[in-house]
């Protein structure tokens, strides 16, 4: 999709800060971030989100988990994280190129600790 951005990022015609790559699936960090870590992982493979994704991609949508387990790993938050994905413009979908947002990091900021400790 030529006009789509997340095509572009994976293309490099857009920058981005590349955090895991492998024949299937991109990923790099959030530009707004809405945790210590928040990285977007997505298939190279342009589908508009989880609504449009078939049978045809079910190998896929088990190697992007895959991939934000081994992103998880080596971000050092394999311990504490969450992923989810928002599928339509009334469910927060901006970027119309399906992206699982991977957040985690919390246990690692200091002020979130004594805010949990208090
Ligand atoms: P969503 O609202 O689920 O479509 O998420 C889109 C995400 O893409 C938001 O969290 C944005 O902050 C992020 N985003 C938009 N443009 C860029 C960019 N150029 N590089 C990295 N992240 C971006
Ligand atoms: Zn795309």
């Amino acid at each position: 999709m030529d006009s789509c951005l997340f095509c572009k990022i994976i293309k490099g015609e857009v920058p981005s800060t590349k955090v895991y790559e492998n024949e299937d699936v991109f990923a790099f960090r959030d530009i707004e971030p809405h945790a210590p870590t928040h990285i977007l992982i997505v298939p190279k493979k342009h589908i508009d989100n989880l609504a449009h994704a078939s049978l045809d991609d079910q190998a896929l949508l088990g190697k992007l988990s895959l991939a934000a387990k081994s992103i998880a790993q080596e971000q050092g938050i394999l311990g504490a994280f969450k992923l989810t994905t928002n599928s339509g413009a009334f469910a927060g979908q901006v970027v119309m190129h399906l992206h699982f947002h991977l957040l985690g990091g919390w246990e690692k900021k200091e002020d979130v600790k004594s805010e949990l400790h208090q």
